[in-house]
């Protein structure tokens, strides 16, 4: 269902190609999966002076990173409290701290490797009703509590409007430091930025089985083509994608979800600055989100239709369209230019589960659909995990991670608990 090609590869067709392995290797750091996060941790290696390897079964973006709705978002996915009452008032302080440096790392990065990739500022969390404005109100005081200063309460449908041309909400939020990017473009620059600095990475590379050698804890990595990657640290940076090679402990604690978007064509000017005015990315607040941006070249990037089945019965691109025209009714008829679809890896508490074996295995995944400008930071909390800065990595490691219940047969008791959602939503409730 994620095969289909999204819009940023399309329009990015002579991005760097990296070769795949063609002979064993000897690494100290092997990094498994070339998103964000792995490529991320790769960069932030290699700027320390350790070099490392990553392995990408397909092309950088494949998985999420490649695909995802391009919305580059402030904070940890859940409300803080969730992380804040497992932890010490001083390791909440610094879990909000690397949280909330996820942006200004991006700026940093995009800044420092003249990333070109559409980065533009500006974010409306929507509400559709009372209950879901309180929740955002919530959200604020949270935040601003912790000294945030970004957000601007929208009151009601007339201070909306400065943003959003709908009728669809009552309110919402508006934060000046959130916003959204090409995200391909912007893991192409990061892979570039590794690669000057001495990362080695492999496409087309999927490594199929992992074993851990009894003497010196050394990760064999076996590829697909019968090649050996020998390390003696391993990164596992697959996230929803990573499948069998993954851990006991990550595979019973997280859950895929498929989530679909869909690119218009370009729209007129006059029709982009009529629909969202400030060029502000757009969430709603619904369980099973709406999420929408225009786009550098003026496509609605429209995404949303969360199937906790992973089923595709079809009519992906009728119901975002549905969606989408519910919101903007003027965008009836306007032509697409793509759909697609990728899986997004959630874990009970919707925050992301960090953790490492004994033996030097270190995972993170779990981002909830909220991992564009998240990830990066992961990726520098697992490599200062490793150059020997622990301090970030363990205290997110120490949060308890739920398994889902249900085991194997997890993703239909999912879905059944996500109806539940999904109705309140249609209900307004
Ligand atoms: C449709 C969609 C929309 C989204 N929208 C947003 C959004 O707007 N904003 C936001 O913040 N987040 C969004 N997300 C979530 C975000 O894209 C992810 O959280 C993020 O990309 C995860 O990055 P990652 O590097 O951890 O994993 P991925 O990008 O998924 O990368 C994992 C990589 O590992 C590789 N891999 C896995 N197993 C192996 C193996 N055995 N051997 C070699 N390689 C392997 C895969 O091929 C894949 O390329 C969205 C996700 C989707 C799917």
């Amino acid at each position: 269902m994620s095969g289909e090609s999204s819009i940023y590869e399309i329009e990015f067709p002579r991005r760097e190609q990296y070769a795949s392995l063609a002979e064993s290797i000897d690494t100290d750091i092997a990094i498994i999966g070339g998103g964000l996060t792995g490529v991320s941790a790769a960069l932030h290696l290699a700027e320390n002076g350790f070099s490392a390897v990553v392995l990408e079964a397909g092309k950088l973006g494949t998985g999420g990173s490649g695909r995802n709705g391009g919305h580059v978002c402030q904070g940890w996915p859940n409300d803080f409290h969730h992380i804040q009452r497992q932890l010490s008032e001083q390791d909440a302080q610094i879990a909000w701290d690397s949280g909330m440096a996820a942006i200004d790392l991006v700026k940093d990065r995009v800044k420092k490797y003249k990333i070109d990739c559409d980065l533009t500022f500006g974010y409306v969390d929507a509400a559709y009703h009372r209950r879901q404005m309180a929740g955002l109100d919530e959200m604020q005081r949270e935040w601003e509590a912790r000294g945030y200063e970004g957000f601007t309460r929208l009151n009601d449908r007339t201070a909306l409007a400065a943003h959003i041309d709908t009728n669809a909400y009552v309110g919402g939020l508006f934060d000046s430091k959130s916003g959204h990017m090409q995200p391909l473009k912007y893991l192409h620059g990061l892979a570039a930025a590794a690669k000057s600095q001495g990362a080695v990475i492999f496409e087309n590379t999927p490594i199929t089985k992992v074993d851990v050698h009894a003497s010196g804890g050394h990760k064999h990595l076996h590829t697909k083509n019968g090649q050996q990657v020998r390390a003696k640290i391993l990164l596992l940076c697959g996230n929803a994608y990573l499948a069998d090679v993954g851990l006991p402990i990550m595979k019973s604690r997280l859950a895929q979800v498929t989530s679909s978007v869909l690119a218009t064509k370009p729209l007129s000017t006059n029709m982009a600055k009529q629909l969202l005015p400030t060029g502000a990315a757009v969430a709603d607040c619904n369980a099973a989100l709406n999420y929408y941006r225009i786009d550098a070249k003026g496509r609605m990037i429209f995404g949303g239709r969360a199937s906790y089945t992973n089923v595709n019965f079809g009519g992906v691109e009728s119901d975002l369209r549905r969606r989408m025209v519910d919101i903007f009714p003027l965008l009836k008829d306007i032509e697409k230019d793509e759909v697609w679809s990728g899986k997004i890896g959630i874990t009970v508490n919707r925050i992301p589960q960090f953790g490492r074996t004994p033996d030097n295995i270190y995972f993170v995944q779990g981002f909830s659909g909220h991992g564009v400008a998240l990830t990066g930071q992961a990726g520098v909390m697992l490599a200062d995990a490793v150059i020997g800065d622990q301090t970030r990595f363990d205290i997110m490691s120490s949060l308890s991670h739920m398994p889902f219940p249900g085991g194997p047969l997890r993703t239909p008791a999912l879905a059944l608990g996500m109806a539940y959602y999904k109705l309140r939503d249609r209900l307004k409730i």
